[in-house]
């Protein structure tokens, strides 16, 4: 948290717990993957209902190994949507594959459309990329029988939906599920700002025991036994199967994820109670649009957006709040509008332009009080009209 703002963007809710967590890990002094790494992980796995979850070095390292596991190469072509962080299309590039961009289905739902992927899908998509927008889920139904009939893999990024739960698809196979259990495979960030955070950080999910199997190796130098394995006197020597990398996480931060894993459904509770206030100040304001306010369904309410009418009323609001001490962002600006992937497909990607230009993201954390939420919105009123 920035001393100079009054209310920032996100703020940590940490306590004796994660200071426990940590003071744990440098008395038991065992820093590398060890028995934090695997209660994480099965606690993780737990909670989400998967057969495997496996800790990472952040989701960028995740999205890289799942693109490897899924063997991902120059002559493959990955979907995704064009309002998204770079990560997932920086990665397809590090495999040589060609990212193709999708827009999002609108204004008020800015996740990525099925009609669009539909469009896009060749004989050269090895997978399908989606992102649940704010903790908002995708819609999974269309896009999971979409690619299941075309045989191609279904990715979750979900790093802004830790711990939501699919509630659309009533009585199809994927209602109630959680989310990282809606696809073959999911990846998770602990970066400072998100649900549940570490510092560094990240999970893949997946119900798959051939691509668990892949990852397992590839997270650390394709090696078939860890030292880990070998201090429990499981193994004493060790194959390498194929090359791989190091994305491993640490003991310190895999304990201090544990602690935020316990808090998690609270804390996001509490975010959808400061996410329904805001929706309350600010419903009436007329031309502005809050994305999947009209929307049923859970949310892990990663971020609260609003859509200005215009460039220009974005501007005033983002000005007005900066001069408050209020910090806004931008989730995110349009991906194929950046130098390094405008050569790549995106169609005319009119809803995802528009909405890189009309988008704030407000303050949202579960720490923020609802007097916090009243005064952001106090602003947010005064400069809209
Ligand atoms: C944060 C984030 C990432 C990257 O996560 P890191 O752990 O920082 O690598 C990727 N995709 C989305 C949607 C994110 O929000």
């Amino acid at each position: 948290m920035c001393a100079d703002w009054r209310v920032p963007l996100s703020d940590l809710d940490f306590d004796v717990e994660e200071e426990a967590a940590a003071l744990r890990v440098l008395r038991g002094r065992w820093l590398t993957m060890g028995p934090e790494v695997e209660a994480f992980e099965s606690e993780f796995a737990q909670l989400l209902g998967v057969r495997h979850a496996l800790a990472v070095a952040s989701a960028t390292a995740a999205l890289h190994l799942v693109y490897l596991a899924l063997d991902a190469g120059p002559t493959d072509e990955i979907i995704q949507p064009g309002i998204n962080f770079v990560a997932a299309a920086n990665m397809t590039l590090a495999v040589g594959a060609t990212p193709v961009f999708a827009d999002i289905v609108g204004l008020a739902e800015p996740t990525i459309s099925p009609r669009e992927i539909e469009q896009r899908i060749t004989a050269r998509t090895k997978a399908v990329v989606v992102m649940h927008y704010g903790g908002f889920l995708c819609r999974m139904d269309e896009i999971a029988t979409m690619c299941r009939d075309r045989g191609v893999a279904l990715i979750e990024d979900a790093c802004h939906a830790v711990g939501a739960r699919y509630e659309g698809g009533a009585g199809g196979p994927l209602h109630n599920r959680m989310v990282g259990a809606l696809g073959d495979v999911a990846c998770f960030s602990f970066f400072s700002n998100k649900n549940l955070a570490t510092g560094e950080g990240g999970m893949i999910t997946t119900n798959r025991d051939d691509i668990a199997e892949r990852l397992r190796l590839l997270r650390s130098h394709g090696m078939t036994a860890l030292t880990w394995d070998r201090h429990k006197g499981h193994a004493a020597s060790y194959d390498v199967r194929l090359h791989g990398y190091n994305y491993r996480l640490d003991e310190l931060h895999a304990a201090i994820g544990r602690a935020q894993l316990r808090k998690l459904g609270r804390n996001n509770e509490r975010r959808r109670a400061l996410a329904a206030l805001y929706t309350r100040y600010l419903q009436p304001l007329t031309g502005w649009t809050i994305p999947f306010a009209e929307l049923e369904g859970d949310s892990a309410h990663h971020l609260m957006v609003l859509v200005a009418p215009d460039e220009e009323s974005r501007q005033r609001v983002v000005d007005a709040l900066r001069a408050e001490r209020i910090q806004s962002s931008l989730h995110y600006p349009y991906v194929p509008g950046f130098s390094a992937f405008k050569r790549f497909d995106a169609g005319d990607g009119a809803h995802g332009r528009s909405f890189a230009q009309r988008t704030i993201t407000l303050p949202l954390y579960p720490t923020m009080t609802a007097a916090q939420v009243e005064d952001v919105c106090a602003v947010i009123r005064a400069a809209a009209c």
